[in-house]
Formats: C-alpha cells, sequence, structure tokens
C-alpha cells in the first residue's frame, strides 16, 4: 500500500529488508521482470495491519496489486529456500519462530538426504554462531539457549 505513510527510519529499515532479499520480490522471485520491490504490509493495513517492519515484505508491483485479502509472509519460504535467517526485529514474535525452525531442523534430518543433511548442519551452525554458542549442539534445546539465540540476532 504505497499511499501509507512512512515513519521516521523507516525507509532505511525497508531498504535493508530490500537488500536482505536481494532486492527481489518475495512471492515471485522476480519471474515478473518487475525489478522494482515495493512494500507490502502482509496483513493489510485496512485489516488492521500494524505499519511495521515484521508486517512488511518486497513484492513487485504485480504482486502487490494482484494480491487480495490474504495475508501470507512470502518471506518465510524464501528464507527457507535460500538458508537465510531473517534478523528477529523483522519478526513478529521471534522467540516461537526461531524455536520452530530449531525444531523443523531437527524433525527434518534424519529422514533428509545426503546433500540436505549437510545444509542442514550449516543453518544450524549459522544459528549457533549468530548466538555467540558455537559449537553447541543442535539439539540443546533449553532457555537459556534459546535466550541467546534471540539475544545475538540482529
Ligand atoms: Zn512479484
Amino acid at each position: 500500500m504505497s499511499s501509507q505513510e512512512w515513519k521516521k527510519g523507516q525507509r532505511e529499515e525497508f531498504n535493508l529488508m530490500k537488500e536482505f532479499f536481494n532486492n527481489t520480490c518475495v512471492k515471485c522471485r522476480g519471474t515478473s521482470n518487475l525489478l522494482n520491490v515495493e512494500r507490502d504490509h502482509i496483513k493489510p493495513t485496512y485489516q488492521g495491519g500494524k505499519n511495521e517492519p515484521f508486517n512488511w515484505q518486497p513484492l513487485c508491483a504485480r504482486c502487490n496489486s494482484g494480491k487480495g485479502s490474504e495475508s501470507i509472509d512470502y518471506r518465510i519460504d524464501y528464507c527457507k529456500e535460500h538458508n537465510l535467517i531473517m534478523p528477529k526485529k523483522w519478526i513478529k514474535n521471534p522467540t516461537t519462530k526461531i524455536e520452530q525452525h530449531l525444531q523443523a531442523l531437527r524433525q527434518e534430518y534424519p529422514t533428509a538426504t545426503p546433500d540436505r543433511k549437510r545444509q542442514i548442519v550449516i543453518v544450524a551452525e549459522r544459528i549457533k554462531k549468530s548466538a555467540g554458542l558455537y559449537p553447541v549442539k543442535v539439539e540443546e534445546k533449553n532457555d537459556d539457549f534459546k535466550q541467546s539465540v534471540l539475544d545475538h540476532l540482529m
């Protein structure tokens, strides 16, 4: 919704988000060939969605204008595909989301292909490094570990 006003510092924050997602539309991954991405409110503001980074995602004009009333956070799949860890300031409930992320990795690991297993280890190590807890087994799941992950993610 481009008519939405920018609060102080929000343009800069959205620029950081655009860079993080490689200036790519997180919905169509740039296949629309519309290279400019704009700020979309995941939950539309007319439905009470907040004008805050956790409710923003970069979309191209086509994906943005074609969006209905759904509230899909396309950033999540984009991050999964690119093994990115979204800064916690862009996530609504970071504790829950990071815990879900780790849990999903733990559950996926036993049946993953060898390639995917290597990938899972890399992602897990990135989380641990972000948390300043390297080397710590990703299986460790106490509250201190969770809090440290949160504290050290941007
Ligand atoms: Zn698009």
